[in-house]
């Protein structure tokens, strides 16, 4: 848990969200500012800042999460698929360093890279 941490404060409730699920480990609550008509993040409990600082001790959280993914994407009623994204440091274009997985679907979702 970091003091300063946005999502650390979230996952407290220190911050209102509108939450999605919530276990001992895991937090998932919609994105303030979706890009798509579902847009949620599930996050860890744990302050960990992005994937580059994942390790071999975080694989059963990150493989729950990954896991937990699909189902809270069906809750979501996102029956047909979804599109997951993690931002990884800033030269991933991560904006809030509290490792997170995007999960985003409904309407129309383009293909991610656009080929010319
Ligand atoms: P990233 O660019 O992967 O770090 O994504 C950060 C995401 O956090 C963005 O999609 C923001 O819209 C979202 N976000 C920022 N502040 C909040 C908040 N208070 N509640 C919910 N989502 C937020
Ligand atoms: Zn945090």
């Amino acid at each position: 848990m970091s003091d300063n941490c946005l999502f650390c404060k979230i996952a407290r409730g220190d911050i209102p969200s509108k939450k999605v699920y919530e276990d001992e480990e895991v937090f998932a609550f919609h994105d303030i500012n979706p890009v798509a008509p579902v847009h949620f993040m599930l996050i860890p409990k744990l302050h960990l800042s992005s994937l580059l600082e994942a390790e071999v001790e975080h694989a059963a959280l990150l493989g729950k999460m990954l896991l937990l993914a699909p189902k809270l994407a069906r809750e979501q009623g996102l029956e047909s698929g979804f599109r997951t994204v993690i931002n990884s440091g800033k030269g991933g274009g991560q904006e809030v360093f509290h490792l997170h997985i995007h999960i985003i679907g409904g309407g129309n979702i383009p293909p991610m890279v656009k080929r010319s």
